[in-house]
């Protein structure tokens, strides 16, 4: 007893072209070998729907069938034998069915893989550089010019057709499984998927039709960049053989220089100042180094040692993210080491003196609290 086509398809007697393809689309992706290997019922219902489609698809046979039923094609008068459709008619039929995702071409390469006429774009190799980036340079962003050396094609070589596989980039098989007969795609030994080969070359080229050529390249880099960033310029790597293929792409690994006075620590920088005992005590001005130019800051008078100024917005700009860090200037009071007699003796005179007596407040601190404030 054969089931009625439309009920194989789950569509209405109505339904219109597309929504058949539709409905055919979905059965054979559900019940396709390669998913179920070993069930025979899928395979059943896979060719069910496959000879569903056979028939729905087709104005003329749809009429037929819509009149007479399965009737309509029995003692092969219909031109059509019902149900001796095999596993490589039924394939065939994928190219229109399913265009390039299953690589057409005359092929069935598998689901979800292949591209477009079945032929994998060959691809040149990726080629890496590093780039020293100094602080400023990362925060604000930079464009770099490199000179890179990559192979091109050479100027007059030209690329045929591969006959092997006659520009698939792949030879097909037909096998007897289980399954029935299966075709199966296999890599064209001749021109290893390109489905291209050389055709002319100029005497300087290599054997795939390629010259090494100086190229100066354009990186924009963009700020907050952090060592080991790699970025990826689309096709400044290495060329690869034949008219359609696509050349490789130019790895750039960010590295940082190091900086005279600031030490990063993600978008936050940090210096360190050191300030005489008599700037500790009178108050001072100082310029510093930031990313953006020298600042100025105020060091108030009675200043401690290991009090932590915040420059907010003056570190790095996050490169996930909105906003700057902070730049955290730690003030560090250096104590005389060498004194004059005289100096000595304002000393001697001061070890007692209730001014020089140490009294921190609760304002002042501690180191752990400090540190604790800075990731807050
Ligand atoms: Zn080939």
């Amino acid at each position: 007893m054969k089931v009625d086509y439309y009920e194989v398809l789950k569509i209405s007697k109505s339904a219109t072209p597309a929504e058949i393809k539709k409905a055919y689309r979905k059965k054979a992706i559900k019940y396709h070998p390669d998913k179920n290997p070993g069930d025979k019922s899928a395979e059943e219902k896979f060719k069910q729907a496959a000879e569903a489609y056979e028939i729905l698809s087709d104005e003329n046979k749809k009429a037929r069938y819509d009149q007479f039923g399965h009737a309509a094609f029995e003692g092969g008068a219909g031109g059509f034998q019902g149900g001796h459709m095999n596993m490589e008619d039924i394939f065939s039929q994928f190219g229109d069915i399913f265009g390039s995702a299953f690589g057409g071409g005359g092929g069935f390469s598998g689901f979800g893989g292949g591209s477009s006429r079945g032929r994998a774009r060959v691809k040149g190799s990726n080629l890496r550089i590093r780039v020293k980036l100094t602080l400023e340079e990362i925060a604000n962003g930079v464009e770099k010019k490199v000179k890179v050396r990559r192979k091109v094609k050479a100027e007059g070589v030209s690329f045929k057709t591969c006959t092997t596989c006659h520009g698939n980039g792949q030879v097909m098989r037909v096998t007897n499984t289980i399954l029935g007969r299966m075709q199966t795609a296999s890599t064209c030994p001749t021109c290893q998927g390109a489905g291209e080969v050389l055709d002319k070359k100029p005497k300087n080229a290599d054997n795939n039709g390629l010259v090494q050529n100086e190229e100066t390249v354009s990186i924009k880099i963009p700020a907050g960049v952090t060592e080991g960033v790699q970025l990826k310029v689309n096709g400044k790597g290495n060329a690869a053989p034949g008219n359609n293929s696509i050349d490789g792409d130019l790895i750039v690994v960010v590295e940082e220089l190091e900086h005279a006075t600031l030490k990063r620590e993600g978008t936050n920088l940090h210096h360190d100042l050191y300030i005489n005992f008599s700037e500790a005590v009178m108050g001072v001005s100082k310029n510093i180094d930031t990313v953006s130019g020298k600042v100025k800051i105020k060091i108030e008078p009675g200043t401690q040692s290991g009090k932590i100024l915040r420059l907010r917005g003056k570190g790095l700009p996050s490169i996930e993210s909105y906003g700057s860090g902070d730049l955290l200037v730690h003030i560090n009071v250096w104590t005389p080491q060498n004194l004059s007699k005289e100096q000595k003796q304002f000393f001697e005179k001061m070890m007692d003196d209730e001014n020089f007596t140490p009294n921190p407040s609760k304002n002042d601190k501690s180191f752990f609290e400090k540190v604790k404030d800075m990731f807050s």
